[in-house]
């Protein structure tokens, strides 16, 4: 059976990854979650106190980027995949709202996307990858055999976010949490620098009504149709 690119993007809590998760699984393949280095990318600046008032001090991090390793790594206690900045786990802490906060402006930096970009296509050399991300289908792989546009309204997707930060015990309002959605779905769409939309050969799937099982078997069934 040859060995494919799935390429699956979307606005930001669409489910995206858990589509990606699923599928790479289930197939036998890699998963990239291609967030997850923006986000890794903008604790790195939060931590060196370079993001104030909304702006990112670009000559430290131009000076920084190649020197920021993002690896990611499976844990088998924990059933997840784990995102490692410099060596250090900090999956838990990139999915915090202070990092949803800040991660479209750093990732509408240019320098930050080749950056980003090159690891991403270095992941992907022998193909057999499912990654997730904005610009996926558009940008990093023009050439992926399966292209997915996932999409949901902003309020389905602030509810799953919502649910999802409460089970971790972090104080947020439902508010807060649509103003971010709807947030950074403007910043995604809008930036200069690779902005989100879809592939004219991507196929978009609404999964707003979906369950997870009929997710799982629709994208299951596109897959066997590019592979077999
Ligand atoms: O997918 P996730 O919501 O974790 O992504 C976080 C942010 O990273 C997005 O809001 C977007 O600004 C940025 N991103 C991007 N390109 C990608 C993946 C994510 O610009 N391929």
């Amino acid at each position: 059976m040859k060995k494919i690119i799935v390429a699956i993007d979307g606005f930001s809590s669409c489910g995206k990854s858990t589509m990606a998760k699923e599928l790479a699984k289930s197939v036998g393949y890699a998963y990239v979650d291609s967030g997850a280095m923006y986000r890794a990318v903008t604790l790195y600046c939060q931590r060196k106190g370079w993001i104030v008032n909304g702006v990112v001090n670009q000559d430290e991090l131009k000076k920084a980027i190649d020197s920021i390793l993002i690896e990611f790594s499976y844990n088998p206690d924990k059933n997840r995949n784990e995102t490692f900045l410099n060596k250090e786990n900090v999956e838990d802490e990139i999915r915090t709202l202070q990092v949803s906060e800040e991660v479209s402006i750093v990732s509408s930096i240019g320098f930050v996307r080749s950056a980003m970009v090159k690891q991403q296509q270095a992941y992907a050399k022998e193909r057999g990858v499912v990654m997730d991300g904005r610009d996926i289908g558009t940008v990093v792989f023009p050439d992926a055999e399966l292209k997915i546009f996932l999409v949901a309204s902003a309020e389905i997707r602030a509810q799953r976010r919502y649910d999802e930060l409460i089970a971790k015990g972090e104080k947020v309002s439902f508010d807060e949490i649509l103003e971010n959605v709807k947030q950074r779905d403007f910043l995604d769409q809008t930036r200069k620098e690779s902005p989100l939309r879809k592939a004219e050969d991507a196929i978009e799937l609404d999964n707003g009504n979906l369950t997870l099982e009929e997710q799982r078997d629709w994208l299951l069934k596109r897959f066997k149709e590019v592979v077999e």
